[in-house]
């Protein structure tokens, strides 16, 4: 009978670590500033290839040690980011800040606090109440339908620092000022700036390279927002949510697409036009950016998102 029990135990403990996915592999970190890493993520949605790897963490160097914002959106995401972290310097992790609730930002949060259990983790009030109530899970049923097995072991790690617009956090030499503009990206979004403004963290307030999924969105406030923190701050160096990091023109170039979708589903629904009917003449209008990165897929989704907030501001 022991040994039965034993074997057993044997097998639970072997199925146990079975159930953790395969490592994430190594992806270079771009230094964008001086002491400001970025490990610029696939622009891809979930899949086998990226294993639900996708996001910009970022990496800031402080003289009380590393801040890293979004450790990406898996246990195995942000063991990555901490192997490349090691590369770079030996310094622990003091903190991490969440920029809004969406798992492909935050699930690495995991692997943070196992190396670093003493590191506080920021994120916006809201962020920190939908994660308790489950917000991470439902990204890993969505990673295990998109990419089988690949964040196995993956458990939300939840933000235990409420951060709001205004507050400025100083860890070390530098300090981290927050700005939340009610629902942009999602109503849950921070965006973080540093260095009196001249390095901005976006989050997914900024795409460079893609569409977004928008369903939490309020995509004309987002725009709004956005526009008017970069019009004030004026930023030399701006980090988005997913693709390439760059100067102002790049952000010009990148949020060009929102405000063309805004401004024709505005002018067409001041015609009359159903959000069907506009859609062949954003896409017209968007020639340019027919090759980012799931532009097929959510252009229609968009204009219909953009249309309804129209709607609903006129009612
Ligand atoms: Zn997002």
């Amino acid at each position: 009978m022991r040994w039965l029990i034993a074997l057993l135990a044997l097998n639970f403990v072997l199925h146990a670590q079975a159930a953790k996915g395969p490592p994430v592999p190594d992806y270079p970190a771009d230094r964008v500033a001086e002491g400001v890493y970025v490990i610029h993520g696939p622009l891809t949605t979930p899949n086998p290839e990226n294993q639900g790897f996708m996001n910009n963490p970022a990496l800031v160097m402080t003289s009380a040690g590393v801040v890293v914002v979004d450790p990406g959106g898996s246990l195995q995401s942000g063991e990555m980011v901490l192997r490349v972290l090691k590369k770079l310097t030996d310094r622990p992790v003091v903190a991490v800040f969440n920029t809004h609730i969406h798992g492909d930002h935050w699930l690495g949060n995991q692997a943070i606090r196992a190396a670093y259990p003493n590191a506080r983790i920021y994120a916006h009030p809201k962020m920190i109440e939908m994660a308790r109530n489950g917000a991470g899970d439902d990204w890993i049923s969505l990673l295990e339908q998109a990419a089988p097995g690949a964040a196995d072991g993956t458990v939300p790690g939840i933000p235990d620092q409420p951060v709001d617009n205004g507050q400025s956090i100083r860890i070390g030499d530098t300090e981290f000022r927050i700005h939340h503009f009610g629902q942009t990206h999602t109503p849950t979004d921070i965006m973080l700036s540093i260095r009196d403004g001249r390095i901005l963290f976006t989050g997914d307030n900024l795409l460079n390279g893609r569409l977004g999924n928008t369903r939490d969105a309020h995509i004309g406030h987002m725009i709004e927002a956005t526009d008017a923190l970069v019009g004030k701050l004026d930023p030399q160096v701006i980090i988005p949510g997913h693709g390439r990091s760059g100067d102002r023109a790049m952000y010009e170039h990148a949020m060009e697409p929102f405000r063309v979708i805004y401004r024709i589903v505005r002018e067409q629904y001041d015609e009359g036009l159903s959000d069907f009917e506009i859609k062949p003449m954003v896409v017209e209008a968007l020639q340019d950016y027919r090759d980012w990165e799931e532009f097929d897929t959510l252009i229609g989704k968009m204009v219909n998102q953009a249309w309804l907030e129209i709607e609903e501001a006129d009612f």
